[in-house]
């Protein structure tokens, strides 16, 4: 890691420290497990319309962010809701669970809450990342520095070997975080330590040989049971309109995916992706231009054109904000075209370019 890298101060956004982007104060507001009530969800939709640009916007968290959050009134609101439950941890409260997985539904809300009791983890960097994995592997693979898989402990993706059982789960993860403040100097993530071998010392569990697990990444899209349906806003853009349809059906479950696993039918469809097919389902995209003064390119107005391709992240400039952990096609806003995975090509060749990758 460079020394510049490690100077820097954490920029990440919370409520009450926004970021100053184009279009306005930038406000991300955390999900625990991606977890919202329809009461809270009709909240953020309010906010997002008297106070910021309309819509909810999805992270590769789980959380959701507003963007143009010009008038005042956000912090009183969330706290109404009960979106901001220790505005001293809002920014470490970075925790991705299984949407599917009722035990690790179960989990989230209780590493949540022992997170918040302890004031020292209030000063873990706000990229440090918690997973809890219910067995499936799908936010396994997420790029957490600590999970929870089942029983196995993972730091960094990798199994440490070491066997937790559910009931000393919540204790590990917090174990983990408090040991990484303790001995991380200047680092953000477990990743850039030279070794981890302190971060496993007093947890209590079994030591086996690591495996390697295979993970599974994304939520099904369309209906899941009998009573519950998985649908993706594009480009992770939830109108308010579309949020009030699913806070009608019920209670729901952001994932790191930029899609919500809601638990009821929707009565209607303003635009919602519920087809497994749909194309632009493999596509993310950074805000790109208009708002953001670093893009070099509409990048989501550029992404929109492109046909089926394989996982494909669209970014306006080398940051790659949003980029998904799994493997996909980079491909990168650049003098009058984009790099797809390092090679320039010019914007009206992207659909052609990327339809070959996608039969490579
Ligand atoms: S990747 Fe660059 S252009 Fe895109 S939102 Fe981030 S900083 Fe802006």
């Amino acid at each position: 890691m460079s020394t510049s890298a490690r100077v820097r101060a954490d920029a990440c956004p919370g409520v009450f420290a926004t970021h100053d982007a184009e279009d306005g104060p930038l406000a991300r507001v955390r999900l625990p497990g991606g977890a919202i009530t329809k009461a809270q969800l009709s909240a953020l939709a309010d906010a997002a319309d008297d106070l910021g640009d309309g819509a909810l916007h999805l992270t590769s968290r789980g959380n959701v962010q507003l963007r143009g959050v010009t008038r005042p009134g956000l912090a009183t609101r969330l706290s109404a809701a009960g979106l901001l439950p220790a505005p001293s941890h809002e920014r470490v409260r970075n925790i991705l669970a299984s949407p599917l997985s009722d035990l690790a539904q179960e989990l989230a809300p209780a590493l949540d809450e022992a997170l918040c009791a302890v004031p020292e983890l209030a000063g873990l960097p706000g990229r440090f990342l918690f997973a809890i994995d219910g067995g499936s592997g799908d936010v396994a693979g997420e790029g957490a520095d600590v999970c929870w898989r089942d029983g196995a402990l993972l730091l960094d993706g990798t199994d440490t070997g070491l066997r937790v059982t559910e009931e000393h789960a919540v204790e590990a993860l917090i174990s983990v975080a408090r040991s990484f403040l303790r001995i991380r100097g200047t680092a953000w993530r477990i990743g850039e330590l030279p070794a981890t071998e302190p971060l496993l010392r007093d947890i209590p569990g079994e030591t086996v040989e690591p495996e390697t697990f295979t993970t599974k990444p994304g939520l099904p899209i369309g209906p899941i049971g009998d009573d519950a349906v998985g649908v993706a806003p594009v480009f992770g853009r939830l109108t308010s309109e579309q949020a009030r349809v699913i806070a009608k059906a019920g209670n729901a479950v952001v994932t790191p995916w930029r899609s919500i696993l809601v638990f009821g039918t929707l009565g209607e469809n303003p635009g919602l992706i519920v087809d497994p097919d749909e194309p632009s389902l493999g596509v993310s995209a950074c805000i790109g231009r208009p708002g953001c003064a670093k893009s070099l390119a509409d990048v989501r107005a550029d992404a929109a054109r492109i046909g089926h391709t394989p996982r494909v992240h669209f970014a306006g400039c080398e940051r790659r904000c949003g980029k998904p952990a799994r493997e996909h096609v980079d491909v990168l806003a650049a003098e009058d075209g984009y790099l797809v995975d390092g090679t320039w090509v010019p914007t009206g060749e992207l659909a052609r370019t990327l339809a070959q990758k996608g039969t490579q």
